[in-house]
């Protein structure tokens, strides 16, 4: 996941660039670049290591004029974060310059064939294999840039946008993808391309979306696009959602917290857009959802963690067997799927390669797909047979928050209503459980309305280098997110456990200080948790405890967060919040 931003156009190139890696800097800060090229001079290429800072003071000091370039922001994949491996990626003669995003899985078998054919290498990415490669069938066959690229990206396996620059072509950008995305945006001085339509709201108002296997090129005042024959594609442009407008960081320090703020706004506009009159509508056809026999739940990250939540869910009030797997695990595993199985495919972006592989696998098993997306029109909503969105808005923060939290909305009350479609429960439990969920945004406001705690709490933690997350049930599923959101922000080791599986080998790592956050929510299991949390204590642990007020945990953590009441199914929306928060303050 990186950020790539192009420009052909009248305008000076590189305020456009700058300005594009600015708002694309939240997909990747390893390192940046830019590579502008005008009919006059050579290309000029300018990397950095670490933010778009410290590129912009390189580029300071040097006089550059010029209206073709492209630019990118890296989240290393294949060699280390350095100035060597950012991008843009070129032919020792500069007759082909890149920028990549995305992954190249037979970059090695590739290698070999360019190390063959006397090309040499500078840096450790697959994206610089990717260029030459592109460079490779321009100078052997010299039938131009679409022959070219097509050759390439055919024989490359994995996943690629890509934004090009030829030598012979000064003032075009050429550009390809599969699996990761690429837009083209029609403005008033030119063509704009980037990977993210965040980097081009203040330039153009309609844009075309790139598909997979499509290539194409933007010039000063056009842009085709071709299929992998050569043929050229006619595409319509789409007009920007304003939705998308509304990307500004406004008063707040960092996106995340942002994010985290509007989170009650967010909930209740999904709800409201799902239940009118107490009654629970996705388009969805009845007959599926009576007709289901099992559930498959595919998505990586936040978006798993919802889906393990939801599982316990629906396995509990309807009976329906629910596996809920990581995509990427699913993709390269083979069982027998239900023909009368439904799989939910969840992802904010709906551009999640291994995801998207996973709604392909589904599909080419005969199983019907439900996506729960956050971006409208995204590759997964496009392709799925049915499509519920989210309504968490952009997400720009790479930690996500929102999108998690709707993405719980949008499963509970799925559940609901597939268990109310079977039978599974009455109008006064369908009713009582729709009115709970109506509560939330309520309950989530009056945690963010009192953070003191929580700050306190990340000032005691901070210095802390292992923190465990233990639970059970729907505790644990949400065990699993709060210690993804505290790594991949904090960078403190983290690991989330099923409360009772502690004592199996890993509580010997429990010792005096460490910290442990034990979730406890749900009545059905509440006191075996507090048994953990016990165990833990005997051995010095010091114990946090996240718990709804029906329980009094005082005796057996050191410190304590409650949490508003709430029927346990739903307890994940609001736990969540101090978590988010103590991850963000930490
Ligand atoms: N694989 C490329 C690299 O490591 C691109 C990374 C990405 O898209 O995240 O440079």
């Amino acid at each position: 996941m990186c950020g790539i931003i192009g420009y052909v156009g009248k305008s000076e190139v590189l305020p456009i660039l700058i300005n594009g890696l600015k708002k694309l800097e939240y997909r990747g800060y390893d390192s940046t670049g830019i590579a502008v090229r005008n009919s006059i001079d050579n290309p000029i290429v300018i990397k950095s290591n670490g933010k778009i800072d410290k590129l912009i003071h390189k580029i300071n000091n040097k006089n550059i004029e010029a209206h073709t370039g492209i630019g990118h922001t890296r989240w290393a994949t294949h060699g280390k974060p350095s100035l060597y491996n950012a991008h843009p990626h070129h032919s020792d003669d500069y007759n082909v310059i890149g920028c990549h995003n995305g992954i190249i899985e037979n970059y090695q078998e590739l290698k070999e064939k360019l190390l063959n054919n006397g090309y040499s290498f500078y840096s450790e990415t697959d994206s610089e294999i990717l260029i030459k490669l592109i460079d490779y069938y321009c100078k052997k066959y010299k039938h131009g840039p679409v022959d070219a690229i097509n050759k390439t990206v055919v024989r490359a396996r994995g996943s690629y946008a890509i934004a090009i620059m030829f030598k012979d072509y000064p003032d075009q950008i050429w550009f390809a993808k599969k699996g990761s995305p690429l837009i083209v945006g029609k403005g008033v001085d030119g063509y704009y391309l980037a990977s993210d339509i965040t980097a081009l709201t203040d330039y153009s108002k309609s844009v075309y979306y790139v598909e997979d296997y499509e290539c194409g090129v933007i010039k000063e005042d056009s842009v085709t696009f071709y299929d992998l024959n050569g043929d050229i594609v006619e595409k319509q442009p789409i007009t920007i959602n304003p939705e998308h407008l509304l990307v500004d960081k406004g008063n707040y320090p960092h996106y995340m917290i942002k994010e985290i703020e509007e989170q009650p706004s967010v909930i209740e506009k999904t709800i409201n857009k799902y239940v009118k009159d107490n009654n629970i509508d996705f388009k969805l056809p009845t007959d599926i959802l009576k007709s289901v026999e099992e559930i498959y739940i595919y998505a990586c990250g936040s978006a798993y963690h919802a889906g393990l939540s939801a599982g316990y869910m629906i396995e509990e009030l309807t009976g329906i067997n629910v596996r809920v797997e990581i995509a990427s695990e699913f993709r390269y595993r083979n069982y027998n799927m239900n023909k009368k199985g439904l799989a939910i495919i969840i992802s904010q972006s709906g551009e999640t390669k291994d995801t998207y592989e996973a709604l392909v696998k589904c599909k080419n098993n005969g199983i019907k797909t439900l996506s729960i997306v956050n971006v409208k029109r995204s590759v997964i909503a496009r392709e799925s047979d049915y499509n519920i969105y989210t309504e968490a808005g952009p997400e720009i923060s790479v930690a996500t928050t929102k999108a998690y939290s709707c993405q719980l909305i949008v499963l509970y009350l799925f559940a609901i209503l597939l268990a109310k479609e079977k039978h599974d429960i009455d109008n006064d439990k369908y009713n009582l459980y729709l009115n709970e969920i109506k509560e939330i945004p309520n309950k989530v406001s009056s945690i963010l309305a009192n953070k003191e705690k929580v700050q306190k709490l990340a000032n005691i933690l901070v210095a802390k280098h292992d923190i465990f997350f233990i639970g059970r049930g729907i505790d644990y599923a949400l065990c699993k997110e709060a210690s993804l959101k505290l790594k991949e922000i904090t960078y403190i080791h983290s690991e989330a456990y099923p409360a009772g599986e502690l004592k199996h080998g890993t509580i010997s790592l429990i010792q005096d200080g460490v910290a442990v956050i034990a979730i406890i929510t749900s009545p059905s299991i509440y006191e075996k948790t507090i048994s953990n949390m016990i165990e833990v204590k005997s051995r010095d642990g010091s114990i946090i405890a996240i718990a709804t007020n029906n329980y009094n945990v005082d005796d057996c953590s050191k410190y304590q967060i409650y949490i508003p009441n709430i029927i346990d199914y739903f307890a994940s929306s609001i736990a969540i919040i101090p978590l988010q928060l103590l991850a963000y303050y930490i």
